[in-house]
């Protein structure tokens, strides 16, 4: 796969002053634009700062911060290559290796930054990945400290609207800002890191199927897909992972669903349940994890399905903390307050005549249930074509639970093409230039398995931040700021 540069040797200035071929009301000139302050955009702005660029990081949103400010804050990812390649056969394994590579030195980065990082790592998050809880908040924070040290800005409520380009080099970026007004950044390097498409349902629909629209939103509300189509119209190509995305299952119905509601509202124990859709059927292996299963219940009918537990689930995984620091809470009390579907039974044949009783088969139900618990404890094997794990537990101990649920969506795994080194590539491989991307808004690095959100943000960004700063150092500007020259260094061709 070439990456070269289009372009390199010549690119032309571009245009200046104010009123030219989009009439703005403001004219500023920086060495680089970051779309979107979430982790990824933070690190990316950071990053650049650090490296002696002078940085506009922008959010449209009035606070910064994105989804990653509503995170649990834990920092994760695939704890080898092997893992990554093992829970994630789709991925993009040149993104995936270079992410495994740089996590211990990010994580070194934010410690010597002095943002709390937990001393002792948890493992097996996720199913199978290593992380360490974090201060999100703080690292947001020092990133936009260390953007403003270095004479850059950080602004809220200032939408990327478009790319500017001249010939195919993207050479700025469109502002509207939360006055009205509209701003044009002239920049050597632009990030995009808008944080995916979950709030652009025509593009859900196109990638995933008419379920998409079932989806429940369990993002922070700006992330449309500015960032993808923003490199769509500069050039840049799409990735696989365009169907898969990151979410967790919720109660079905929620009167109502606010960002307060995205942690206790998710139901992280499916795995230690039974899942049946609507049909009273199994459809995937339910130690694969709810991060899986709630991409596995979006293709059900209705985008439905039913977790079957026993007391002891119950009493154990359904109270746990997923993440240290998240604290222990009665995940089902809080589904059934919030108006989830339920019922509650002493021996298990009651609670099928319950569910039954929502429109379920019965019979088949009781089928799936027996045709688990032959399996399950017995070293697994594969139930009418599903898999049962052979570290699988039937439910077996009363009270019996069912709870109705329904999928969401935090993030799309598909999203923007790009390498290694943070550039937006087009299709045949090569890199749109001046124009990076990091974090959701980079497809392929999850795709179906989860690689984690946080610490790949963060990671990508730094990647992003890195090749930015360094293409925008690259401009010579005569006394006027004017570009007159482009003088790639030495060290970024030898990359
Ligand atoms: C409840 C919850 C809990 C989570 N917990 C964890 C966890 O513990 N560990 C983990 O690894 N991951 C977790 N995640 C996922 C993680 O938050 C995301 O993967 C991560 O934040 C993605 O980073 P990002 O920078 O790409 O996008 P975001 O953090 O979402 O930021 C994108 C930003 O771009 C802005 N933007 C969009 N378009 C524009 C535009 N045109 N102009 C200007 N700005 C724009 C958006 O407003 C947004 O602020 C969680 C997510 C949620 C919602």
């Amino acid at each position: 796969m070439s990456t070269a540069t289009k372009q390199q040797d010549s690119v032309p200035a571009p245009h200046h002053g104010l009123g030219g071929l989009h009439g703005v009301d403001e004219f500023r000139r920086v060495d680089v634009v970051v779309v979107g302050s979430g982790v990824s955009g933070s690190a990316a702005a950071m990053t650049a700062a650090r490296r002696g660029a002078k940085v506009a990081l922008l959010e449209k949103q009035a606070a910064f911060g994105g989804s990653a400010a509503l995170s649990a804050g834990m920092f994760w990812t695939a704890p080898s290559v092997d893992a990554y390649r093992r829970r994630i056969p789709l991925g993009n394994v040149e993104l995936g290796s270079r992410l495994v590579g740089d996590y211990a030195e990010a994580l070194a980065e934010l410690r010597a930054a002095g943002v709390w990082v937990a001393e002792e790592p948890k493992r097996d998050v996720m199913t199978f990945g290593i992380g360490y809880s974090t201060d999100i908040h703080g690292i947001l924070a020092w990133c936009r400290d260390q953007v403003l040290a270095a004479g850059g800005e950080t602004t809220a409520g200032a939408v990327v609207t478009e790319l500017t380009r001249n010939g195919g080099t993207v050479t700025g970026v469109l502002v509207r800002t939360a006055d009205g007004r509209r701003v044009r950044y002239e920049a050597g390097a632009v990030v995009l890191a808008s944080g995916g498409f979950q709030g652009d349902r025509a593009e859900l629909t196109r990638s995933i199927g008419p379920n998409a629209d079932r989806l429940v939103l369990r993002s922070n509300p700006g992330s449309v897909g500015d960032g993808l189509r923003l490199a769509r119209e500069a050039g840049s190509g799409g990735t696989t992972a365009m169907s898969t995305f990151y979410g967790h299952l919720l109660p079905y119905p929620v009167r109502n669903f606010e960002t307060a509601h995205y942690l206790p509202y998710s139901q992280y124990y499916s795995g230690s349940t039974v899942l049946v859709n609507l049909q009273g059927r199994r459809f995937a292996d339910e130690t694969d994890g709810d991060e899986l299963l709630n991409q596995a219940v979006t293709f059900q009918p209705q985008a439905r399905g039913i977790l079957i537990f026993d007391e002891f689930v119950r009493s154990t995984e359904v109270l746990e903390e997923p993440f240290p620091g998240l604290g222990s809470i009665d995940r089902l009390g809080i589904a059934i307050e919030a108006g989830g579907q339920h019922a509650v039974a002493k021996t298990l044949p009651e609670l099928v005549d319950m569910v039954a009783g929502w429109g379920v088969d019965r019979g088949q139900l009781a089928h799936t249930l027996d045709r688990y618990a032959e399996l399950a404890g017995h070293g697994g094997g594969t139930a009418d074509g599903v898999p049962v794990s052979a570290s699988a537990r039937a439910p077996q101990d009363g009270p019996f639970y069912a709870l109705m649920v329904q999928p969401s969506i935090t993030f799309t795994f598909g999203g923007i093409r790009t390498n290694a080194r943070g550039e937006a590539l087009d299709d045949d491989g090569v890199a749109v230039p001046g124009l990076f991307a990091a974090g959701a808004d980079i497809g392929g690095l999850s795709n179906y398995g989860y690689a984690g959100g946080l610490a790949p943000g963060y990671i990508t960004g730094r990647w992003a931040g890195t090749s930015a700063a360094d293409r925008a150092a690259a401009f010579v500007r005569n006394e006027s700021g004017v570009v007159v020259a482009y003088q790639p260094g030495s060290e970024r061709n030898a990359q």
